[in-house]
């Protein structure tokens, strides 16, 4: 007997072998489900119609089923490309359980490593140099059993899991896969380093800082270029904001805001409060010299301030028909010119 509570187990069993996905895919995934229950009963009444009210409606009803379960199908908007994503998160796992089951103990401590130097990265830059990532083989208190070599695999097997992106610089950083499938671990793990948009709220690792010292504001690429349409001061100090994202007055997030000798400094737990315990290591910067860069506040990294920002607002207007496209980590360059 076909009854309508079958689109969602179908969708369910769907999503659930497939990882992470593209909005556009659920969606067609979503709409082959009901033509599915369709065609075995054509008098089965299922609701479906091409509209963001009834797709999150569905989308509601699918948590809801979900929600004893501790699962969430929940969605992130990509932090480069600005596409939403979906994937099925495990609320309670701050555990890494999605990774243990691609990898074994040891892989999964030198993971861990790797997003620790990723989370604790000097200056918001939240990415780290294949250089320092291979250094944490050995950098550890704990002696992982892992050669160069092995790591050097073991990191282009994450990146083409789709765990970390690998820039055209070589430096490694958290994908949208990470950010929403880990972000129980990373919550739990980093609550004092781990960085919210002030637009969207979402977790953010690459975007742009409030140039003013000591203010909070942050905010993704896709979620500025929203808000400067509107409004062209900051949201929370009133600083006069510039029109592009690589104009002077704002400070990036992300791997455009390592300077010179910050991988020579592995950042431990318990070396982000005090600095003296910070291991110097030789090591070349492959990074191009921010010098000219002020000192930015450590104010974003507290900044979790529960005030609802009405600016909120979903960037729904760039839409793109390509499905699941490897986003290429590159955020938008720093004019050269600036002074
Ligand atoms: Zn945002
Ligand atoms: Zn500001």
């Amino acid at each position: 007997m076909v009854h309508a509570g079958d689109v969602q187990r179908l969708f369910l069993q769907a999503i659930f072998s497939r990882g992470i996905l593209s909005e556009n895919l659920a969606k067609v995934l979503w709409k082959k489900c009901v033509e599915a229950v369709k065609a075995a009963d054509e008098h089965v009444e299922v609701s479906y119609s091409n509209t963001e009210e009834a797709w999150d409606e569905f989308i509601q009803g699918v948590n809801t089923s979900l929600n004893d379960l501790d699962f969430e199908f929940k969605s992130i908007q990509d932090e480069v490309d600005s596409k939403r994503l979906f994937a099925m998160v495990n609320r309670k796992d701050d555990e890494l359980a999605q990774v243990a089951t691609d990898y074994i103990a040891v892989e999964i401590m030198y993971f861990k490593a790797i997003v620790e130097q990723i989370m604790l990265a000097r200056n918001e830059s939240f990415s780290v140099s294949s250089l320092a990532a291979l250094r944490e083989v050995s950098a550890g208190k704990d002696k992982m059993n892992l050669t160069k070599s092995q790591a050097e695999v073991l990191l282009g097997s994450f990146v083409a899991n789709g765990w970390l992106l690998r820039s055209k610089r070589g430096r490694y950083s958290l994908s949208s896969r990470s950010l929403l499938e880990l972000l129980p671990y990373i919550k739990s793990t980093y609550s004092e380093e781990m960085i919210e948009c002030t637009i969207c709220h979402e977790v953010l690792t690459k975007g742009v800082a409030c140039k003013r010292s000591n203010c909070k504001a942050r905010m993704h690429y896709h979620c500025f270029k929203a808000y400067r349409r509107r409004k062209s001061t900051c949201p929370v100090c009133s600083l006069d904001w510039p029109e592009n994202v690589t104009d002077d007055g704002l400070l990036p997030v992300g791997e455009l805001a390592i300077r010179d000798g910050d991988d020579g400094i592995r950042r431990t737990r318990d070396s982000v409060n005090s600095d003296d315990d910070e291991e110097m290591e030789d090591e070349p910067s492959q990074t191009e010299t921010k010098s000219r860069q002020p000192q930015r506040s450590q104010a974003g990294k507290k900044g979790k301030s529960k005030k609802k920002n009405d600016d909120s607002e979903e960037e729904a207007d760039e839409k793109d028909a390509t499905d699941e496209e490897e986003a290429e980590a590159t955020p938008p360059r720093r004019r050269s010119t600036r002074q």
